[in-house]
């Protein structure tokens, strides 16, 4: 996709802060963090939207679930974490290019806590 961010950075013509990279996916630190440690990771398959992940796919988002849980100590996450995706408006989805937000290294609140 010639104008998409994230594709962007995966092809390195725009800089990102990498802590991770193999042939499926890249993480790397959100420009604008909201915890003390946030990671997006994102597939180098261009595909704007979870409902757009079916069969190979999600296969990839499974490995990559999978892997980031193998990461965990790596990425400082070994207390514990959380993972977003945001589809859509409602959701506030400002890149599209699918991506999970990754975020720890610190209490997380939740709701109304
Ligand atoms: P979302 O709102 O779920 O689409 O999340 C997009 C995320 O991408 C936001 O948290 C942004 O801060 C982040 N972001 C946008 N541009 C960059 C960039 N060049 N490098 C790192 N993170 C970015």
């Amino acid at each position: 996709m010639n104008d998409c961010i994230f594709c962007k950075i995966i092809a390195g013509e725009i800089p990102s802060s990498k802590v991770y990279e193999d042939d499926e996916i890249l993480i790397f630190k959100d420009i604008a963090p909201i915890a003390k440690i946030h990671l997006l990771c994102v597939p180098k398959e261009h595909f704007a939207y979870l409902s757009e992940a079916d069969g190979a796919r999600a296969q990839m988002l499974g490995r990559t679930l999978t892997k980031i849980a193998g990461l965990r100590g790596r990425l400082g996450l070994s207390e514990g974490y959380r993972l977003v995706i945001n589809q859509g408006e409602n959701a506030g989805q400002s890149v599209h290019h699918l991506h999970i937000h990754i975020l720890g290294g610190e209490p997380l609140p939740w709701g109304g806590q």
